[in-house]
């Protein structure tokens, strides 16, 4: 690790002269010598110091120079300097991360720390879910998608519900993901049982599956694509169906041990 004067120096001279921006990987250089990065070479017809013309020739050096370096994080408040194999592992618990609220239609944007508390506190209607909680699906009406929040081990989760219809209802498939709000690497210690039952509660039939919980920085489709989810047929729901349309599940969080 750099000294850090030395590091913010060094910095200063790994700027790309066009963009500002700090030039890593690939840095080109005009005939004359000054560099620029990729972007700009790809964008530019000339020099942004000299206008002469840019060159395909590299320059190995800095680009050498530059993979040393620690860069600022690029989200806005954070005082950090990472070394570039560090980026990807910072951003994920980067406290200064910016997220968006997926409630209902909230509009909510802050840092990921403070969405706890702005959950819990602006969507206490949807917060009532604990540990384990029944909620129903009621066919025809709530065939969307649909996210709560559920509190469990002074934690909390988001539950996305998703509906994919097909005509044929043996082809719909309903799917829940259960996403753990917090540092990613605390989400695979936390599981989830969805149960469909019946009417009365009793447990004949009924449909259980268990499940990882996903973290907050994978995208709900990408849990679906990647099966880390749990999906059921329609068809199979309907069998549990209630005079009032309705199919009663279970949602609970498990700490995993
Ligand atoms: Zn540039
Ligand atoms: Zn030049
Ligand atoms: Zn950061
Ligand atoms: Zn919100």
């Amino acid at each position: 690790m750099l000294d850090m004067e030395l590091n913010k120096l060094l910095l200063n001279r790994v700027e790309c002269p066009a963009c500002l921006d700090y030039m890593v990987l690939k840095i080109y250089v005009c005939k004359t010598g000054h560099s620029v990065c990729q972007n700009c070479y790809g964008s530019l017809r000339e020099c942004p110091v000299c206008r002469t013309e840019l060159t395909r020739t590299r320059n190995y050096d800095l680009e050498s120079i530059a993979e040393l370096l620690s860069y600022p994080c690029t989200n806005e408040g954070c005082p950090e300097f990472i070394p570039v194999p560090k980026t990807k592992s910072h951003m994920l618990k980067c406290k200064y991360q910016l997220v968006n609220c997926v409630l209902g239609k909230c509009v909510w944007k802050g840092f990921k720390t403070d969405l706890k508390n702005h959950a819990l506190a602006a969507h206490e209607n949807l917060a009532w879910m604990q540990e384990e909680s029944l909620d129903r699906w009621r066919f025809e009406i709530d065939e969307k998608s649909e996210v709560q929040l559920i509190r469990a081990f002074d934690e909390i989760f988001y539950i996305h519900r998703h509906y994919i219809g097909n005509n044929e209802p043996c082809r719909s498939i309903m799917y829940w993901v259960v996403q753990y709000i917090g540092n990613p690497e605390m989400a695979t210690k936390f599981g989830y049982t969805i149960r469909i039952v019946g009417e009365d509660c009793s447990n004949f039939p009924e449909i259980s599956m268990n499940q990882i919980c996903v973290d907050d920085t994978v995208t709900f489709m990408d849990s679906l694509n990647n099966g880390k989810c749990i999906g059921v047929p329609v068809a199979l729901m309907k069998t549990f169906r209630n005079k009032y349309n309705s199919v009663w599940f279970k949602v609970s969080i498990k700490e995993l041990k």
